[in-house]
């Protein structure tokens, strides 16, 4: 059997980026425009920042146009409700992407809401979310990092349907939807939070185990069904810097089948799937 498998999330992304790399390029030989991805960032928080300086930079390299509108902490939540809005009424703009977190004195499911659903390439709309959940239903953009969590299932060659799949973790932004996914390619899922009695036990009824809490090397090896696929989705900063994951990664990666490192794993997926969604706008808007 397969025993400590390495899923490297690097090289899936850039599988997946130069597969939407190619698709901007098919669109601009047949003389459409480039796609476009706005991104609408509130106030200077440090991460924030980062993750929209990297969002556009992956973006300029695959050829998708990507702009920010900053706006100070101090921001209305109606002025941002307006900026949405116009956002929405340009054709230019294929996707629109609000970062998260936003100030406290902003109603974030007001401004989630208020993105057209076809620009919504975050797929954080209650209606996209909602779609998501049910059966026989499609949204039109899923979320990217639970999206990015099935890619490297599916590139990987490991199988869902039939299989337990465990999730910890039940956040609108992961958990939840990840859950979701798992379920509509017809996984077995358990979904376990804060209040779960006997964590390691549920765990190990696990053929997947998707893990997604926040908290550093939570997850042991004795919580690991031997041969089971293990994904990461935790993002921690240790004392000393480093990067580390829910998952103790050199506990658990002799008893797993699969298991993704951090960084290196999920992560990487994320931003593609980003722009993958942004580049499937525009083909649906533009390519009739
Ligand atoms: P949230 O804080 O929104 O949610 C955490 C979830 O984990 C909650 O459902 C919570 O339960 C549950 N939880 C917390 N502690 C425990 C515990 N000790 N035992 C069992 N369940 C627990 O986090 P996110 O979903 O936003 O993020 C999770 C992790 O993934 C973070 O490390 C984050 O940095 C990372 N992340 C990585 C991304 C990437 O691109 N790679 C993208 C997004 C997040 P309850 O609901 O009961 O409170």
């Amino acid at each position: 059997a397969t025993v400590g498998q390495i899923i490297d999330g690097k090289a899936i992304s850039e599988q997946v980026k130069s597969k939407v790399k190619e698709g901007v390029s098919q669109m601009i030989e047949k003389g459409y425009r480039a796609p476009m991805l706005v991104v609408v960032l509130v106030g200077s928080r440090k991460d924030s920042m980062t993750y929209v300086r990297s969002k556009k930079k992956v973006a300029a390299d695959l050829g998708i146009v990507a702009i920010d509108k900053t706006y100070p902490e101090t921001v209305t939540q109606d002025e941002l409700l307006q900026e949405v809005r116009s956002l929405n009424k340009d054709d230019s703009i294929d996707g629109i992407l609000v970062q998260l977190p936003l100030p406290s004195h902003i109603n974030e499911e007001a401004i989630l809401t208020e993105i057209d659903i076809s620009k919504d390439v975050d797929g954080f709309h209650p209606i996209n979310i909602g779609k998501l959940a049910m059966k026989g239903r499609e949204p039109e953009f899923e979320p990217c990092t639970p999206r990015g969590c099935i890619e490297l299932l599916d590139r990987t060659g490991i199988q869902i349907e039939g299989k337990n799949a465990v999730i910890l973790g039940r956040s609108n932004i992961v958990g939840l939807p990840v859950s979701m996914m798992l379920l509509k390619r017809n996984a077995t899922v358990t979904i376990c939070h804060s209040k779960t009695p006997n964590l390691p036990e549920k765990c190990r009824e696990a053929d997947i185990l998707i893990v997604a809490i926040g908290q550093a090397k939570l997850v042991k090896k004795d919580w690991v069904k031997p041969g089971a696929a293990v994904i990461d989705v935790g993002m921690n900063t240790l004392d000393n810097g480093k990067l580390c994951g829910d998952v103790d990664f050199e506990d658990v990666k002799p008893v797993a089948s699969h298991i993704t490192p951090v960084p290196g794993g999920v992560g990487p997926m994320t931003i593609a799937m980003l722009l993958n969604n942004t580049l499937k706008s525009a083909q649906k808007k533009l390519i009739k």
